[in-house]
């Protein structure tokens, strides 16, 4: 959720961005941004691919990882000759929030919190604020765990959800004007 209001934010920056323009009458998906959108809403949750390795919360949890998704995107982008500095930007964007949630959030196993500045150092942060509750992966079939994971769910789901909202709201009023401005254009080059 979070990497998606990071592309719908992104989208309400001007510039170019007539490409991200759909009409009213496109579907959902397509409105929502199409293929990138969910691209960045992978990105979002891409830094914890590495619960399949050892290393939770070190090299992918850092800026390290995401100055690599800026310049693979980039590359990417270029050779889509799509704009290089919105879509690298905009998918680094969704991968570090991410990093920023897991940075809110509660981490009670030490080392406490990302990696965040690899390869610089190897020092764990965290904001302490705990905006997030802590989740159990282990035992996580345990009635306990299942309560304490929906919970955080829904405590997620409670902060990102209005936030997706109230960003889908501003994207259509907005993209809504600029696609009229797009045809009025299109209609003026004819
Ligand atoms: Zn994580």
């Amino acid at each position: 959720m979070a990497g998606i209001a990071a592309a719908w934010t992104a989208d309400l920056i001007p510039g170019q961005r007539a490409w991200r323009v759909v009409p009213e009458s496109a579907s959902w998906f397509r409105r929502a941004g199409n293929g990138l959108t969910l691209i960045c809403a992978l990105l979002g949750a891409a830094p914890d691919l590495d619960l399949m390795f050892v290393a939770h919360r070190t090299v992918s949890h850092s800026l390290g990882a995401v100055i690599f998704v800026w310049l693979f995107a980039a590359a990417l982008a270029a050779d889509a000759e799509r704009p290089i500095v919105r879509v690298s930007l905009m998918c680094a964007a969704a991968y570090g929030t991410h990093l920023l949630l897991d940075w809110l959030g509660a981490d009670t196993f030490p080392p406490r919190g990302i990696e965040i500045l690899w390869p610089v150092n190897h020092e764990w942060y965290i904001s302490g604020i705990d905006v997030f509750r802590q989740t159990a992966r282990q035992k996580f079939l345990t009635a306990p765990s299942m309560l304490q994971n929906l919970r955080a769910i829904v405590q997620e789901l409670a902060i990102l959800g209005p936030t997706l909202v109230a960003l889908w709201l501003v994207r259509v009023k907005a993209l809504t004007g600029l696609a009229s401005e797009v045809t009025r254009g299109d209609h003026a080059a004819q």
